[in-house]
């Protein structure tokens, strides 16, 4: 509990317990964030005084609309949609849309909080939102997403613009959800207004690097918390857990720097490659023909196998990399993970790792790369592709990773400081927590009670 935690803490906690009883994942999000923050909150007592904690649990503004849209056979189909504009302190509200039946206002909050964090963390002008809608795009045809998407940008137009509030792609939402987003904000707004939406085409002011970035930050961050103990990822063996595009790009970026990537999954159950996964196979079935993991063994051949329903993280591994959804890594996942000597975590996906899944890890000494830190790469690269559009340039795809591998050692660099600053050297949660904290409530406390 938060018994010996500080006053303002406590009573920050209470009040989301209090407000919003029925959001579970909101306040994990909270909770995992306020446990760390006493020893900041000692060291300024100013931030108390300015009411910070409470004001940083409350958004800023929460839309919810109602998005109604039609199907192939005419049938009427009414969803719900959600933007949460958390937090505007370091820059327009940014965050990824998520379209997934799970989703409602609870989860958007949790994903908005702590996009403030991650986004902080980045060093650069963006605050943190988040939306989405319970829409369910698993079986949909291309003209049905499309309808929905003009449909749920009919309401979300009007609270967006390139100084507002600038969403991306999340679960559920990619290249094709975009396209579709971007073209109606467009005939709506009769504006080319490309730094509205991120995750954009290349042809008409997306970003190289973009699509890769989440998955290939979350390696590099991996990477450089190995480098610091004199280990690599040369020979090393990984598993990444999801099949989406931060689990396929981190696999892809894991392979590029020598490490044997075993295994994968998706919802429906897991597949094993001891020789190392066939990305352009798992490309082709993910992304082209969207289909499931379940098919690869058959076109793969030889030993790959798939496990149908069983838990990716039995495979062992030295280096785990979480890219699927939140909490799904529990406890005894990460007791197996452990006993087959695990040596690094590093989320890809936001909030994976159950509270007592954290503390099964950590207290087996597992190196653990919070998700807020370890795949803050998307939005980062968000923000390059917000830079090329308002400069009207193009980059390489050499010139912008390499922004992004600077972009990761400056998020790695941070969390590793504030948590020696606070006496807590090697604690990547509590580093990546302070540090984003200070520069929000820094920001807030500058900008005085708004
Ligand atoms: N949805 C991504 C995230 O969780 C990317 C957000 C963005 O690019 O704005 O950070």
């Amino acid at each position: 509990g938060l018994a010996d935690h500080h006053p303002a803490v406590r009573a920050a906690y209470e009040r989301v317990v209090r407000r919003d009883p029925d959001q579970p994942e909101f306040r994990q999000a909270v909770l995992e964030v306020l446990e760390t923050l006493s020893p900041v909150l000692v060291q300024h007592p100013e931030y108390v005084e300015a009411g910070i904690l409470e004001r940083l649990c409350e958004p800023e503004r929460q839309i919810v609309f109602r998005v109604p849209w039609r199907d192939d056979r005419g049938r009427v189909h009414v969803n719900r949609g959600f933007r949460v504009e958390f937090n505007g302190a370091l820059g327009p509200y940014k965050g990824g849309l998520r379209f997934h039946p799970s989703v409602d206002l609870g989860v958007v909050k949790f994903l908005g909080f702590e996009q403030i964090f991650k986004n902080a963390l980045t060093g650069m002008s963006i605050g943190g939102g988040k939306g989405g809608s319970d829409f369910d795009p698993k079986g949909r045809s291309d003209a049905e997403v499309e309808r929905f998407c003009q449909s749920f940008m009919t309401e979300l137009f009007r609270h967006l613009g390139e100084h507002t509030d600038v969403p991306a792609g999340d679960i559920g939402v990619g290249g094709r959800e975009i396209g579709y987003l971007f073209g109606q904000y467009r005939r709506l707004a009769n504006r080319w207004e490309a730094g509205v939406l991120t995750g954009k085409g290349l042809e008409w002011g997306g970003s190289r690097v973009r699509t890769e970035a989440t998955g290939y930050g979350a390696v590099l961050f991996a990477q450089r918390m190995l480098e610091r103990r004199g280990r690599s990822l040369e020979g090393v063996r990984v598993v990444v857990s999801g099949s989406g595009n931060v689990a396929l790009y981190a696999a892809e970026k894991a392979q590029q720097l020598g490490a044997v990537v075993v295994a994968c999954s998706d919802s429906g159950g897991y597949v094993l490659d001891e020789k190392g996964l066939d990305l352009d196979l798992l490309k082709q079935i993910k992304e082209v023909e969207r289909g499931r993991v379940a098919d690869y063994p058959a076109r793969r051949g030889g030993a790959a196998r798939y496990v149908a329903g069983g838990s990716v993280w039995e495979v062992p591994c030295t280096v785990a990399l979480p890219c699927a959804t939140q909490n799904e890594l529990d406890a005894e996942d990460a007791r197996a993970l452990v006993r087959n000597e695990v040596a690094a975590v590093a989320e890809g996906a936001n909030m994976p790792t159950t509270p007592e899944a954290v503390r099964v890890l950590r207290e087996a000494g597992v190196l653990f790369a919070p998700g807020k830190a370890a795949n803050a790469g998307g939005v980062a690269t968000s923000v390059l592709e917000m830079r090329q559009n308002a400069r009207r340039e193009s980059w390489s795809f050499e010139y912008t990773e390499a922004e992004l591998a600077r972009i990761m050692a400056d998020v790695h660099d941070r969390c590793e400081e504030a948590a020696e600053r606070h006496g807590a050297p090697g604690d990547y949660v509590l580093g990546a927590n302070a540090a984003g904290f200070e520069r929000v409530a820094d920001a807030m406390l500058a900008q005085g009670l708004v």
